[in-house]
């Protein structure tokens, strides 16, 4: 227990030895009717754990001279450290991750989450999580069955002739993929694959921790088919084709396609396995994406197994998929790696949800990421004029806001050229600075994330959800109300 004596040897610390008398007891406090009723809020033991650290803290400002007189005395007031010690306690309680607005435009935004579920897929996610399932028990016949079950006569119709496993990410799929077939073998791979993808993914990274050695071919701007047939040898185990997602090269470039690639792969009698990344199971030319192809097409060219992510294009949960030969597969469910990262319940349910859209055809309608692909660049513009309208009749902000023409991203490592044309909602700033309002906007509650490009914030309606609608128009309100609620705001920052 603290005790504040200052005859304890404190007086070697020199002036702030009077000062540190001030500090109260962690039992003193705990009486004072301020903290009574935190213990009875929180419990008792860790309003106690947090109060020792509070006084621990008081004490290390005081000896290092940064708090002294009435401000100490202050802080050092019962009521006081009861209100830090609620701060502190209700920040551990408040729900993170916390909901955003996503006003960038960017669809499969990696770092605000990827794609939001749809409707069905969230219901199902609430009701796993709050019941027993048959996730692996066969009803019919009362004896052990396999979760990936329920996903079967779905993935059967989406990629007819073709078995599939499901891990928990992409980067696991390949894992698995490369585990099960090339662990100590060579696994050929062109220079102009071996891609950083964010978020630590490295294509060279997770074949060494696969068991797989890595066998370069090409340059970083082309790779033609003579290069991989010159790698062949008795060591090959794979023959990976990337899908370099986030970036492109442009100029003097070749690569080699699936359908060429399969050819020599089975003339050798060795897989080839295609890292397709974004895993789009419709083809979103008419959205204007036209280098993304869709799995199944890849499986038609000839590739023996294509893995790819749940989150992105798919629209669906965090997951990585491997869809191809059957005889492969098998081996990859009997990998130990497949046991070490399969799917939760609470995925299986919402793959199946997002999956059936895809079957019945209405993934455009069901499932958020592709309708928010899909948004023409009017509709958004009328979305942004009804935003501006709304803030314009409240706040003398606006002649500052105008609707122009602009580019959204489909992202998550999607088509780097793909962008779809947009409207934006523009907020011009005071010297040209729009930093403060995109802080402002961002550090307030809930945050809106948006940008700022060439002194101006822009947000785009494309990846509002409709139902956020009405409370971005209240952060706008209260940021661009006028200067006082502005700085607010902003100095909300540094609690
Ligand atoms: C995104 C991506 C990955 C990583 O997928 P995760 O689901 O994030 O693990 C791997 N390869 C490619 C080509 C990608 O685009």
């Amino acid at each position: 227990m603290q005790t504040t004596s200052g005859k304890t040897g404190e007086a070697g610390r020199g002036s702030a030895a009077p000062e540190l008398r001030l500090l109260p007891s962690v039992a003193r406090v705990l009486e004072c009717s301020a903290f009574r009723r935190l213990a009875g809020r929180w419990g008792a033991s860790l309003c106690t754990e947090i109060l020792r650290e509070e006084i621990a803290r008081l004490r290390e400002q005081v000896l290092a001279g940064h708090l002294r007189g009435g401000s100490l005395r202050r802080s050092v007031a019962g009521p006081s450290l009861a209100r830090r010690v609620d701060g502190v306690i209700a920040a551990l309680s408040a729900p993170a991750p916390r909901v955003v607005i996503n006003a960038t435009g960017i669809v499969v935004h990696t770092n605000l989450g990827r794609s939001v579920l749809s409707d069905a897929a969230a219901r199902r996610v609430a009701e796993a999580a709050t019941s027993y399932l048959d996730l692996e028990y066969d009803l019919n016949r009362g004896r052990r069955g396999s979760r990936l079950d329920h996903l079967e006569p779905l993935m059967a119709r989406l990629f007819p002739g073709s078995s599939f496993v499901v891990v928990n990410n992409n980067a696991a799929a390949i894992m698995l993929t490369l585990r099960a077939l090339a662990r100590r073998k060579e696994v050929i791979v062109s220079r102009g694959e071996l891609v950083e993808i964010g978020g630590s993914f490295r294509v060279p990274d997770i074949l060494a921790a696969s068991g797989a050695r890595l066998k370069e071919v090409g340059t970083t701007n082309r790779t033609r088919l003579a290069d991989y047939e010159g790698a062949l040898s008795s060591k090959s185990g794979v023959l990976l084709k990337v899908h370099t997602s986030n970036f492109r090269v442009v100029g003097f470039t070749g690569d080699v396609s699936v359908g060429r690639l399969s050819q020599l792969a089975r003339d050798r009698s060795i897989p080839l396995v295609v890292d397709w990344g974004s895993g789009d199971l419709v083809d979103l030319g008419p959205l204007g994406i036209h280098d993304e192809l869709p799995v199944r097409r890849l499986l038609d060219d000839g590739a023996d197994i294509v893995t790819f992510s749940g989150d992105k294009l798919l629209g669906g949960p965090q997951a990585g998929f491997v869809v191809g030969t059957p005889h492969l597969i098998a081996r990859l469910r009997r990998d130990p790696l497949a046991r070490v990262c399969r799917v939760d319940r609470l995925l299986i349910g919402a793959l199946r949800e997002t999956l059936a859209s895809y079957v019945r055809g209405t993934a455009f309608d069901d499932v958020p990421t592709l309708s928010m692909l899909r948004l023409s660049a009017r509709a958004i513009g009328r979305r942004a004029g009804r935003v501006r309208s709304a803030v314009a009749a409240r706040t003398s902000a606006g002649s500052r806001l105008s609707v122009i023409d602009g580019v959204s991203k489909s992202g998550g490592g999607s088509s780097p050229l793909g962008e779809r044309a947009t409207r934006l909602l523009a907020v011009s700033a005071d010297g040209d600075d729009a930093g403060p309002l995109e802080r402002a906007l961002r550090q307030g509650d809930p945050p809106v994330v948006a940008r700022v490009h060439e002194g101006r914030l822009l947000l785009d309606l494309r990846t509002v959800l409709e139902s956020q609608e009405a409370v971005l128009i209240e952060r706008l309100v209260e940021v661009l109300g006028g200067a006082r609620s502005a700085s607010r705001g902003i100095t909300r920052t540094g609690s």
